[in-house]
């Protein structure tokens, strides 16, 4: 603007000097042109004084800026700053930039101290029973239908109600908050309180209600678990900002052709996800193929559940044709290293996933097949077992398995708009790293040092749409004491189930 008023001035001034020199005697035109001429250049003085004044201007107001000595973005434009910060505005992320350039154009009623830590977006857990908390190990080092059916269903079948919900879902929640863990997707019983657990201690989750052919907690069978389905949908759906609610059949193996059918219609129609098992074990291969006669990701994709965004738990068996449908579609595969070697369930084709373009993200399975639910180790194993799997360690490097367990474990589980990275107009779901243990001494690359190194207690800070929920390593939203005094009460009736019976509560 000051150049286009300069530029604007100097034929004019052109003018006055012409005036001087040849006409001496028209004094009175060349008055008029000084006084124009005087006009533009007084303009571009303004100009250029607005424009000094302007980077001096009164800095924009804001709640709460996020400090970091590094700030890992997960965002293409600015993947990695230096002594950065976050500005945000309520729910919002205002502004990401280097300490300077946020300091110049924002004040805040809160600052958040980021020496010796770096600022990253929120983990992202897609696949997860929070209330199997309760189960932590319990039964360990079994297989997969022996640990199924002697222990877990016995046990929810007598010990699964709304009362162990709110305790174990609680006691989730505090471990995701205090690991960095932001957003969650949960597939478990008492949908409903789930969702005023979520809403209280602050996290953002997918909560998906469960269906399936046989009687459990709860229900009678398929028709109403999947009415209760709808229902808590209904019911939640545009409710709450941080909370999305879907659709759970189990798996292809326990819920009907026709069953999966209608929930893919009821998803579509009410526009929400739904979160399934699936390809978990060569004994559901087994099955599929016996009963349709096809293999487990063509079978549901038939049955309609492509067609709107499909959260598709483990994705440990999946044939190369299958990977190219997902890869078109609107699915993400979420893989949960853990839960499949201790269950030895195989190792998913991540890296052939990645290659073909599917979104993939990280999940913790429920902590009876973990036992935790620290996505830090989650990324740390997918990082390091599919490089022993194809006996190439440039395979699934540290930036992909926290692009895993950040942006695109965001975009897998359908929430890419609105979390995963740090970045204007995306939710401000942060965390903050603590550097301070020697343990994390020296420091050459940070990317390096989140997957390979830091772990849940190196988390200090963590904040979802603009609240903190954890401060210096205090979870503030839950009571931990209290939480964990609950787990332990019911625990009790647990334990001496288990010693009656060894072999669960049958
Ligand atoms: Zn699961």
């Amino acid at each position: 603007m000051l150049f286009e008023m300069l530029f604007e001035a100097r034929p004019k001034l052109f003018d006055y000097y012409s005036v001087m020199s040849n006409d001496s005697n028209a004094s009175g035109k060349m008055m008029i042109r000084l006084t124009a001429s005087l006009k533009v250049l007084a303009t571009a003085f303004f100009t250029l004084l607005f424009i000094v004044e302007g980077s001096n201007a009164a800095p924009q107001s804001v709640d709460t800026i996020v400090y970091g000595d590094y700030v890992v973005t997960m965002s293409d434009d600015k993947p990695y700053i230096n002594d950065g910060a976050v500005a945000i505005t309520g729910t919002v992320i205002t502004a990401v930039g280097t300490r300077k350039e946020i300091d110049q154009r924002y004040s805040a009623k809160q600052a958040i101290s980021g020496e010796g830590r770096i600022v990253m977006p929120g983990l992202i857990n897609g696949h997860t029973h929070t209330s199997m908390t309760l189960f932590r190990g319990m039964a360990d080092d079994l297989k997969l239908m022996n640990w199924l059916n002697n222990y877990i269903f016995p046990m929810e079948a007598r010990f699964v109600n709304s009362g162990f919900i709110k305790a174990g879902s609680e006691l989730a929640c505090w471990e995701m908050i205090r690991g960095g863990t932001t957003t969650f997707v949960d597939m478990y019983f008492y949908p409903d309180t789930i969702a005023d657990v979520v809403e209280r201690c602050g996290l953002r989750a997918i909560i998906a209600s469960p269906s399936i052919d046989f009687p459990s907690p709860g229900f009678k069978g398929w028709d109403d678990s999947f009415q209760a389905a709808v229902d808590f949908v209904v019911r939640w759906k545009g409710k709450h900002e941080r909370i999305t609610p879907a659709f759970a059949p189990h798996a292809p193996y326990t819920v009907s052709p026709e069953h999966l059918s209608q929930v893919a219609k009821k998803a579509n129609e009410l526009q929400v996800p739904v979160s399934i098992h699936i390809a978990e074990a060569p004994s559901e291969l087994t099955i599929i193929k016996q009963r349709y006669q096809t293999t487990p990701v063509k079978h549901v994709a038939e049955q309609g559940l492509m067609n709107n965004r499909l959260i598709a738990a483990h994705m440990v068996h999946p044939s190369p044709e299958e990977i190219q449908m997902m890869a078109a579609k609107p699915v993400g595969a979420i893989h949960n290293p853990t839960s499949n070697l201790k269950l030895a369930a195989g190792i998913a084709p991540v890296p052939t996933m990645l290659a073909a373009g599917v979104s993939v993200g990280l999940g913790t399975d429920g902590a009876a097949s973990n036992n935790d639910l620290d996505l830090w180790e989650e990324m740390r194993l997918s990082a390091l077992i599919h490089k022993q799997q194809s006996g190439d360690p440039t395979v699934v490097p540290a930036m992909v398995a926290l692009e895993m367990a950040t942006s695109m474990g965001a975009e897998a589980i359908g929430l890419g708009d609105v979390t995963g990275r740090l970045k204007a107009g995306m939710r401000a779901d942060i965390i903050q790293v603590s550097l301070d243990s020697p343990r994390l001494a020296p420091l050459y690359n940070v990317i390096s040092h989140l997957v390979y190194m830091v772990d849940s207690n190196d988390v200090v800070t963590s904040m979802v749409s603009g609240v903190l929920l954890m401060n210096d390593g205090k979870v503030l939203s839950l009571n931990g004491a209290q939480v964990k005094a609950a787990a332990e009460a019911i625990s009790l009736d647990i334990a001496k189930a288990l010693n009656e019976s060894p072999s669960a509560a049958r």
